[in-house]
């Protein structure tokens, strides 16, 4: 009939405040994953296609229920974000390039044909829910809070279709510091992520659950995150939830190069922390390196540890953060840089740049105080 549908507002927010706060305790990393270290209050919204958006609610963080026919339980109608809020060493809480999350966001819930919605909008209800929830969680500086934007379809139907209702929601949990080297275990060749056409670039529940038993694999034979390999060729793509960096010396030119793989095939996530460690590089880095965001392959990097070129390699997400990676295992072959500890130069600038930001030390556009 014409009207149009309603827009996320977060102008709109009820509030409710919840009557049984939980007990603060501060995240213990020997429980991380077996637990749901989730804070008090939670935001949601739900959205029709008959009416579009309803008011968002902060409300006390609790159980939600679910016809069993909802579209996310059968067909994967499901996205998320990740990114963290920082209590930084001025007391003030930061969100590192939140627009950048709320963007892609709506580019993954589009890919599954959830509702979209203005990202500002998204950006708001992450600072809403920070503004109720930071004093406790996020308590002293250098501590940190993950916050989870998640859409589900919610649509009552077994048919195969777009869903006609779907729930947007924001939770936040404890997290441990999960930056410690790391060893990769390269996929196998019956074991692909993503591929040309498909759906790696976007944040889809669809991707993670098909990577468990890979990872697991990797676990038990003492790695910590798969590295993603794509084709006959062995592509590099990205490593576990992070994406994948070298620094290696050009075979040609003999000058140091910061590769990762390219966005263009869209197999790989634009990982908002692979973005800032490119943009840094760039800006702080050419008198030292060129920054390349080419394809390469595992033949490449092996080459390169053969001939001693391979300099450092690092993984790089809000999970990980700034991992440095000193084991690579592809093939019956060990691939270590040759400077894949601590004491990788310039894995260890360019964390430290990224801190200064996040925790305020630094004054950078990145860094959004809430
Ligand atoms: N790749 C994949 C597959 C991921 O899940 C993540 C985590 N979001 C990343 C890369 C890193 O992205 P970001 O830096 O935005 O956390």
């Amino acid at each position: 009939n014409g009207t149009a549908l309603a827009e996320l507002d977060p102008s709109k927010l009820k509030v409710t405040i919840t009557s049984s706060p939980k007990a603060y305790s501060s995240p213990d990393s020997t429980q991380w994953g077996m637990m749901d270290a989730t804070t008090d209050h939670m935001i949601t919204a739900r959205w029709t296609d008959t009416h579009g958006w309803h008011a968002p609610e902060l409300r006390p963080y609790a159980r939600m229920d679910l016809w069993p026919t909802a579209s996310c339980l059968h067909y994967a109608t499901e996205c998320f974000e990740g990114l963290k809020a920082y209590r930084g060493f001025d007391g003030k809480v930061r969100l590192f390039r939140p627009s950048r999350n709320a963007a892609r966001f709506l580019t993954s819930s589009t890919r599954i044909a959830c509702p979209t919605f203005p990202p500002d909008a998204v950006e708001e209800l992450i600072k809403a829910l920070l503004a109720v929830d930071a004093a406790k969680w996020v308590p002293e500086p250098g501590t940190f809070i993950y916050i989870r934007p998640t859409m589900i379809g919610t649509g009552r139907a077994l048919g195969v279709q777009k869903p006609r209702e779907a729930l947007f929601y924001i939770i936040m949990a404890q997290f441990p510091k999960l930056d410690n080297p790391m060893k990769l275990l390269a996929s196998s060749e019956d074991s692909i992520r993503a591929w040309p056409g498909g759906f790696g670039f976007a944040k889809v529940g669809a991707n993670y659950g098909p990577s468990l038993m890979a990872q697991k694999e990797a676990q038990t034979k003492g790695y910590d995150q798969i590295l993603w390999l794509f084709g006959k060729e062995a592509y590099v793509t990205e490593a576990g939830a992070s994406n994948f960096f070298c620094v290696i010396k050009s075979k040609t030119t003999d000058k140091l190069e910061l590769v990762t793989a390219p966005l263009d095939d869209k197999i790989i996530l634009d990982g908002v922390t692979r973005r800032s460690v490119l943009e840094l590089a760039r800006e702080r880095l050419a008198d030292e390196m060129d920054v390349v965001e080419r394809r390469y392959t595992m033949q490449d990097l092996a080459e390169a540890h053969d001939e001693g070129r391979l300099v450092e390699s690092f993984a790089a997400g809000t999970a990980f953060f700034v991992a440095p990676v000193t084991d690579i295992h592809f093939r019956g072959k060990d691939i270590r840089p040759a400077k894949g500890g601590e004491e990788g130069t310039y894995t260890n600038k360019i964390k430290s740049w990224l801190v200064d930001i996040m925790y305020g030390n630094a004054a950078h556009e990145w860094g959004v105080v809430v």
